[in-house]
């Protein structure tokens, strides 16, 4: 157990998580005493002891270019930002211009798609606005079911043998929350539709065609990114895939993780690459023109040599985007002792990072999480025009996310006025969360509040959000 002490309660998140990133095995107790650090000061002596810089310093927040994208609309120049970003968070240089041209691409995209207009978001006064009148949004669905549950897994998926009774009733409650949103939105249609989970393809063809068939039918506009998750490839059929594509899917993911069969095996993925293949390529000859490919550095038993061998392989398939993920292992996973050590992480990211800038990729977006392994990032990448997003929109959060389903969270952008003081706007962002339930049982029955919740915020005015 690790006993740090920061100087005021506000300060014991930041504190609390720099620690365990320099410390991620050990137990961490932050107590407040008058003489405690600030997460600043802690940082410094943390590095100091350990002799270890971290390479997003002392950053505890899942997303960094949030930070970036501000000084990019300031018009940082690059050099100035790396410069303040090291000086101000310990950031190491080369973290500081990965965010830094991230956020200069991402905007670069959210202003192609009409969203950001020279330093104002069009959805400003959107969703957004207190008063309760819709604007632009992206629609998310969760459909939290898998084949199996990988020995990673952080989410709060179940195994689909378990939830078959229930599936249907599933959907009826997500149909129901659907509607409530439609309700709220009109006749606006998302910017974009986001079906993840675990894995929505563990659905049987006709459960997704019911629910793919209501999400284009109430809500699918013309042109718009609409993403279906298909995780898992002993989840995919040619029936699938076509039902897909008649409801407009114009994005899918199929997500190897590994191509090594042992690091599949010891993961709990009851597949082989060969599936892989087999099912992205089928997705390929049915049409399938944006499939993204997910990997994960720092698995267990992983050296550098399982990614370069896992990259050749991906490369003859040529996927249209990449998610290179760190490892991020749930508090007392049974997978912590057997996974990478930081510098070797290092070299995989550099490693796979290489390999998606080789295919002509460009990274668009970037987030972290808590116990990441070796303090690293999650990076998206995509071949120009590829890019999700949504992806995008959700680390930003400058668009409202509407959020349906067990373990969903909706969030809502809204612009809420501010007394006028010379030289500021009369407007500023604030961020509403609105969770569902995770169990999925509990949220079916617990579905009227789900929907009372969202209404609830959906028009602020009429019920207290406080009692929530
Ligand atoms: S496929 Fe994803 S959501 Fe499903 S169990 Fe594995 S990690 Fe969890």
């Amino acid at each position: 157990m690790i006993n740090i002490q920061t100087d005021r309660r506000k300060n014991t998140y930041s504190a609390y998580h720099i620690a365990k990133a320099f410390f991620p095995e050990e137990e961490i107790e932050v107590t407040i005493t008058e003489n405690g650090k600030t997460p600043s000061d802690i940082y410094l002596q943390l590095r100091e002891e350990t002799g270890r810089n971290l390479p997003w310093g002392m950053l505890t927040g899942v997303r960094p270019t949030k930070l970036a994208m501000t000084k990019v609309k300031e018009q940082m120049p690059k050099e100035a930002f790396i410069e303040w970003f090291g000086k101000e968070r310990f950031v190491s240089r080369e973290k500081g211009a990965m965010a830094y041209d991230i956020a200069a691409r991402e905007l670069q995209l959210l202003k192609q798609a009409g969203i950001e207009r020279d330093g104002q978001q069009a959805s400003a006064d959107g969703m957004a606005n207190a008063a309760g009148q819709p604007g632009t949004y992206s629609l998310y669905v969760n459909i939290p079911f898998c084949p199996t549950i990988c020995t990673y897994c952080s989410f709060s998926s179940g195994a689909i043998a378990d939830y078959k009774d229930v599936i249907n009733d599933y959907l009826d409650c997500v149909f129901r929350e659907l509607d409530a949103v439609r309700k709220f939105c009109g006749i606006i249609k998302p910017t974009s539709i986001y079906i993840g989970g675990g894995t929505p393809t563990t659905l049987t063809p006709k459960q997704l065609e019911r629910l793919l068939m209501k999400l284009r039918n109430d809500f699918l506009a013309e042109g718009r990114e609409f993403t279906l998750e298909a995780g898992r490839p002993d989840t995919i059929t040619e029936e699938k895939l076509r039902i897909a594509k008649r409801c407009g899917v114009t994005r899918i993911s199929i997500n190897p993780q590994s191509m090594q069969q042992k690091t599949l095996d010891a993961i709990g993925r009851h597949h082989s690459p060969q599936q892989i293949r087999d099912a992205f390529r089928l997705a390929r000859s049915m049409g399938f023109d944006n499939i993204n490919m997910d990997l994960i550095m720092g698995l267990p038993a992983e050296d550098v040599n399982d990614v370069k061998d896992t990259l050749v392989q991906i490369g003859e398939l040529r996927p249209d985007s990449l998610t290179i993920h760190s490892l991020s292992i749930k508090r007392a996973s049974r997978i912590f002792h057997q996974t990478a050590d930081a510098q070797t992480v290092e070299q995989m990211l550099e490693t796979a990072g290489a390999f998606a800038k080789e295919l002509g990729m460009q990274p668009y977006y970037l987030y972290r999480q808590k116990g990441i392994a070796g303090n690293f990032e999650n990076t998206g990448w995509a071949l120009p025009g590829k890019e999700c997003l949504y992806n995008i929109l959700i680390m930003e959060e400058i668009e409202s996310i509407l959020a349906v389903g067990a373990g969903a969270t909706t969030k809502m952008v809204l612009q809420e006025a501010i007394p006028a003081k010379e030289g500021r706007p009369d407007k500023q962002t604030k961020l509403i969360r609105i969770r569902n339930v995770s169990d999925i049982r509990e949220y079916l029955s617990r579905i009227d509040e789900m929907i009372a919740r969202k209404e609830a915020a959906f028009h602020p005015g009429e019920k207290d959000l406080k009692k929530q």
